[in-house]
């Protein structure tokens, strides 16, 4: 690296973090926690963050990857904003060409950044380029709210989440493994503007959503109602449920596999994975004149061993 070039000056200060000997095209992307042994040859913090911030892309802000471009002065600029800025520098207005800032991407390599959900409870210790795959998977990393009925943007972990649905969406809340419910609609002949119906059970020390709802299937209006759970999906996997509906001496049994929270509302639905009630047939099951929704779901939820 030039030691003429005033642009580097916060990398100089650092000169030891760099390996001369590790291969500019071989980047170590791998994913390791550092132990405690390692931690007392981190960088120190005020050179981590100056370093940080020469890695903040000018036009998006974001953190750069490889390939980090750089122009002719030495502005850096990252792969996602290079195609976009014309071949001109969004800094000095340069021609920008194809130069690789391998310098500024070496340095990347060699900085090791505490997870983004440390303040939800992890404390792992990541390589710059391995540092976005955890937080991707990272077991820690908040939950979306799980309210269907609006988009709601809340994130929080699992107790917390479920005190907003209670007090926030005024859920209904129920504990026991069992359930029996009524579905009760006045116009079911309008599934457009959906009703979306949620419940929290509370069973096993832990809480899964029941989602019942109108949608459009295609030209046909169908109701769905599947249970979520409100933690990752591994331990769902631990869990099933059965759903029942019926009148009129006939009925539908639903058997499945709560899906995390981790999927969203939408996606569970729409991979049609609960209970699925074409509207004649809902209609059917509620008797009287068809003017009237009127579903009973029976339910339960086990442990599987
Ligand atoms: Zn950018
Ligand atoms: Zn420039
Ligand atoms: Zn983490
Ligand atoms: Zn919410």
């Amino acid at each position: 690296m030039s030691s003429g070039n005033s642009y580097y000056d916060d990398l100089r200060m650092k000169p030891e973090v760099i390996d001369p000997s590790e291969n500019e095209d071989t980047l170590d992307i791998g994913e390791h926690v550092n132990d405690t042994s390692e931690s007392a040859s981190k960088p120190n913090a005020a050179v981590s963050t100056n370093v940080r911030e020469l890695l903040e892309c000018p036009v998006c802000l974001n953190a750069m990857y490889p390939p980090i471009s750089q122009c002719s002065n030495g502005h850096t600029l990252c792969s996602g904003c290079k195609p976009r800025v014309h071949n001109r520098c969004p800094t000095c207005r340069h021609e920008l060409g194809n130069i690789r800032c391998l310098a500024l991407e070496k340095v990347a390599a060699s900085l090791e950044l505490p997870c983004k959900y440390q303040s939800f409870g992890c404390i792992g210790i990541y390589p710059y380029y391995s540092k976005l795959k955890h937080e991707s998977q990272c077991a820690y990393r908040p939950y979306t709210c799980p309210y269907a009925g609006s988009e709601c943007s809340v994130i929080g972990d699992i107790p917390f989440l479920v005190s907003h649905l209670k007090d926030d969406h005024k859920v209904d809340m129920h504990s026991g493994s069992t359930f029996n419910h009524r579905y009760v609609k006045s116009n079911p002949h309008e599934v457009e503007n959906a009703t979306w119906m949620l419940t929290v059970f509370s069973c096993f020390g832990q809480y899964f959503c029941l989602h019942f709802e109108a949608f459009q299937l295609g030209m046909a209006p169908v109701y769905i109602a599947f249970l979520r759970f409100m933690d990752d999906d591994n331990e769902a996997k631990n869990y099933s449920y059965s759903l029942e509906v019926g009148g009129n001496g006939r009925k539908m049994v639903w058997q499945g596999v709560p899906r995390s929270i981790r999927d969203s509302h939408r996606k569970v639905r729409d991979s049609f994975d609960g209970l699925i009630i074409q509207r004649n047939m809902a209609l059917f099951f509620s008797g009287g004149d068809r003017k009237e929704l009127k579903l009973r779901v029976a339910g339960r939820i086990w442990k599987e061993q």
